[in-house]
């Protein structure tokens, strides 16, 4: 009898054993349908084997094993084995993270890597369609320039496949067999001699692992960098897999790769997609068809035989972690994964992590600087600090300021003002007695959101009406304290009449539903209000002035990683100003100018803020110089949360000095959507140690139950 080890998505840290008639070590890697309880349940073939420890009579047969997709390979096996392994996550859930969701069902995937042509009839079609029919004029108009696949049609007319089948059934498309062709690259500027340094570095280690680290400002042309390297990987025939920070990012990323790849297989993989786009992509890259892959963090999974590069831009972002489930770092695992392959990493950044930073400067990773901008015109911006003890800002925004951005209007140039808070105000607050508005769910408190007349919590989406009156004291007159992206937008409305003005953040988003619209419209406003939204990749010709209205807030966080946030925040948003013709002026605002980080980036030395915060952490014992990971435990009842926590303390294994268990702390944020949350944090300088006690310590944990509490374990945490 052979037995067949699955991983199924269940949160227990073993494998399922299963009978079978006919099954071979050939059939690791495919998909299987198999009997769970009462369930059917998708998993994948991880072993084959001869012997179980679970008793004859009970080995249940497998349904079957689901031989529409090619079984996935060895280095994918080792990529996700990998992965529940550090992150201490059962195999099964690691498993159904890394699949598109179809392919955690039994339902077979249409897979038709199908190109499609216009006919004659399709010609006239064209010509006859009228303009208000858009997308039907965007896709015939497409494929009247040559044959083209689903996918690409998909960029040009917003889901194309149903256009494709009416177009099919009237005559006017046809579908044809792709024909495999080869990947050109289209040349766009004149390198400058960084440029060709840096990509002469890159394609040196072409062959081999290797994790280079391209430190460059904003501007310095790192896209174009990697683009020509990538050129080099995909003459050699081999795959490209990029990661990027936002999902927002990945159209107008995917339009620029289309127009420099031509001839490509470009595929995306976001968590946005619809469910047969996202696995047909996801077959693409398997079946070695796809020669780009680009996507957000879940992307690092997607299979790919013939990888020869991994880039991770903007590789410091915080959205490379995985926040839920099993809590993977995206970069962290894009170089293991490279390491398997045998093939190198760029990671990208203007302002790197501390980690990345230190490993390059130790000479573990290949650091690729770059000092310049990549257009000669294009000058760095020059920042400047307003210091609002000396200019008192009136409703958030300084005589200075004020100055500035009527000059800019004057000009007809554009400004952005950056504020990382939406709503009107973080805070509805009684004068009278100090009674302050705060989620019933969240230790948080509602913010005032004006324009809907709705009070919200940004943590759990609670909303709920603004009340007429002090719920303690009766006082009618409640003010909203501090200021948001709506208040600012009325405020600056109120001084510059006349001005076009546009507020850009994830509820005008919501409102206006696509980002894209709202960053066509955002051209031409003279003042665009924002937040992070705006400040990360976009390009704005007349833009010359960025001014940042609370970036004192990122000072004196608990969170260490704060400082390392805010800096690379600011150079984002100052990245904004004058990126082409004009130069670019930023201006903070802020009641400690002397404060190094702000002395450091108005000097652009991120090197030298690196620097500096590096050898504090190396003091105070903090990452990288030490090894982090935190048990986490969630619970209607706090005193369980703690309970459990304690108990998991004295059950911890034995342990040496090189391990440290702190106390139970309540996290930063306690309460959220009704659930206490509680953490005890492990440190160690030893990586490998770390492991094994974590090893251990999870091993006990799933063995014992933990009444009413959620537990899990947070390697390499980022929130605390
Ligand atoms: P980064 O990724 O470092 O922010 P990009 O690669 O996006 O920089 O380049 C910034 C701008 O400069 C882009 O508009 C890009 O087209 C342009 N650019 C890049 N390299 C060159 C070059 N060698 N000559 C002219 N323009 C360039
Ligand atoms: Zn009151
Ligand atoms: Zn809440």
């Amino acid at each position: 009898m052979t037995i067949l080890r699955v991983a199924l998505d269940v949160p227990v840290p073993t494998l399922f054993d299963y009978r079978s008639e006919d099954a071979t070590r050939a059939d690791i890697g495919y998909r299987v349908l198999v009997p769970f309880g009462k369930k059917r349940l998708v998993g994948v073939i991880w072993d084959v084997a001869t012997k179980s420890k679970v008793p004859d009579s009970r080995l249940r047969p497998i349904e079957k094993i689901l031989r529409d997709v090619t079984p996935f390979p060895r280095e994918w096996l080792a990529l996700v084995e990998f992965c529940s392994g550090y992150y201490h996550g059962p195999l099964g859930e690691v498993v159904a993270a890394a699949l598109p969701p179809r392919l955690r069902t039994a339902r077979t995937v249409p897979i038709s890597p199908r190109d499609y042509v216009l006919t004659p009839t399709g010609k006239d079609a064209l010509a006859a369609t009228p303009s208000r029919h858009r997308r039907l004029r965007a896709l015939l108009s497409r494929l009247a320039q040559g044959r083209a696949s689903e996918s690409e049609l998909d960029a040009h007319a917003r889901g194309a496949r149903s256009l494709l089948e009416r177009g099919i059934e009237t005559g006017w498309i046809a579908p044809i067999e792709p024909e495999r062709s080869e990947p050109r690259f289209v040349h766009a500027h004149e390198l400058t001699s960084e440029q060709r340094q840096a990509i002469g570095i890159l394609r040196g280690g072409l062959e081999k692992f290797q994790v280079s680290l391209l430190f460059g400002v904003t501007g310095s042309g790192k896209t174009e960098i990697y683009l020509q390297v990538i050129a080099e990987v995909l003459a050699r025939r081999k795959q490209v897999l990029i990661l990027v920070p936002e999902i927002a990012l990945t159209p107008a990323l995917e339009a620029a790769f289309r127009d420099r790849f031509p001839g490509a297989c470009i595929v995306t993989q976001t968590s946005a997609m619809a469910e047969l786009e996202r696995v047909r992509g996801w077959l693409l890259a398997h079946n070695g068809r796809a020669d780009i892959v680009l996507g957000t963090r879940l992307a690092v999974f997607t299979p790919l035989a013939r990888l020869g590069l991994v880039v991770v831009d903007e590789e410091q972002d915080a959205s490379f972690k995985q926040r839920e489930g099993v809590r993977y770092s995206a970069r962290d695992l894009a170089i293991t994964r490279a390491h398997i392959a045998g093939a190198p990493v760029v990671l990208c950044s203007a302002t790197p992590s501390l980690e990345s930073f230190q490993h390059a400067t130790s000479g573990k990773y290949v650091l690729v600087p770059l000092t310049r901008r990549a257009i000669d015109r294009a000058a760095l911006p020059a920042i400047r600090l307003i210091d609002t003890r000396v200019h008192p800002p009136q409703e958030g925004i300084s005589p200075p300021l004020l100055e500035a951005l009527a000059a800019r209007l004057a000009r007809g140039e554009q400004s952005l003002v950056f504020l990382n808070r939406r709503g009107y105000a973080p805070a509805l607050a009684c004068p009278a007695c100090g009674w302050v508005k705060g989620c019933r769910r969240c230790s948080a408190n509602m913010v005032v959101h004006l324009a809907v007349q709705r009070l919200r919590c940004h943590h759990c989406g609670l909303a709920e009406g603004i009340p007429r009156a002090c719920p303690e004291c009766g006082n009618p007159d409640l003010q909203a304290f501090g200021r948001g992206t709506q208040r600012i937008e009325l405020v600056l409305g109120e001084k510059f009449p006349r001005a076009r003005i546009l507020r850009v953040d994830s509820d005008a988003v919501r409102a206006r539903n696509r980002l894209e619209e709202l960053l066509e419209r955002a051209a031409h406003a003279d003042i665009l209000v924002g937040t992070q939204i705006l400040a990360k990749g976009h390009h704005f010709e007349r833009l010359t002035l960025a001014a940042v209205l609370n970036a004192d807030s990122g000072l004196f966080s608990s969170d260490y990683r704060a400082s390392e946030r805010t800096f690379a925040q600011l150079q984002q948003v100052a990245g904004r100003a004058g990126r082409a013709n004009l130069p670019g002026e930023v201006l903070i605002q802020t009641r400690y100018p002397e404060h190094p980080l702000y002395q450091s980036l108005v000097r652009h030395d991120y090197a030298g803020f690196a620097k500096s915060v590096l050898a504090q952490r190396r003091e105070a014992g903090f990452p990288p110089f030490v090894f982090e990971a935190a048990l986490r435990a969630e619970s209607h009842d706090e005193l369980r949360a703690q309970r459990f926590l304690r108990s998991a303390i004295d059950q911890s294994p034995h342990r040496s000095a090189s391990i440290a268990v702190f106390d139970p702390v309540p996290m930063s944020l306690a309460r959220l959507a009704g659930v206490e949350r509680a953490q005890v944090l492990v440190q160690s300088r030893s990586r490998p140690r770390l492991q094994a006690f974590l090893r251990e310590w999870s091993d006990s944990l799933y063995r014992t139950r933990a009444h009413g509490v959620r537990w899990h374990l947070d390697v390499d945490p980022m929130e605390f």
